[in-house]
């Protein structure tokens, strides 16, 4: 890993992926996995009714919420409301999913390891409207 400072204009902006996310969602790569780091940094904006779909992490993730309300819920749980300045702490091998509030804008910093083939994240499917809608904790 070669010290530097990554200004921040250097990096893109992305939206993600329809295969892995619901609605209209931003991605930034804070920081890629660099040798001997196996550290991910995703800065993600969601607009109101985004979200990931649900997804397993195999070391598990940590969500820091910058700005905005959202939601987050692991599988069998109620889904908990998320607001600025929580961390979330995603255990391993855990299904879940996190994104906005339905009528609030949500941005979080994500933190993740890549496993041995370089994946950070095992995508499957979406999170139904009815699991989305459901009562909050
Ligand atoms: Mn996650």
């Amino acid at each position: 890993m070669k010290p530097r400072i990554v200004r921040a204009n250097e990096g893109t902006t992305k939206t993600a992926s329809l295969e892995m996310f619901v609605g209209h969602v931003l991605h930034d790569q804070v920081f890629v996995p660099e040798d001997p780091s196996r550290l991910r940094v995703s800065r993600v904006t969601f607009t109101p009714g985004g979200r990931t779909n649900w997804h397993t992490h195999a070391v598990g993730q940590v969500l820091y919420v910058i700005s905005g309300t959202g939601r987050y819920q692991l599988d069998g749980e109620t889904v908990e409301e998320i607001r600025a300045g929580d961390t979330v702490i995603v255990p391993p091998n855990t299904r879940h999913w996190h994104g906005a509030a339905p009528d609030q804008m949500m941005c979080h910093l994500a933190l993740s390891e890549n496993d041995d083939e370089g994946a950070a994240a095992e995508w499957l499917e979406p999170v139904s409207e009815t699991d989305y809608t459901a009562p909050i904790a």
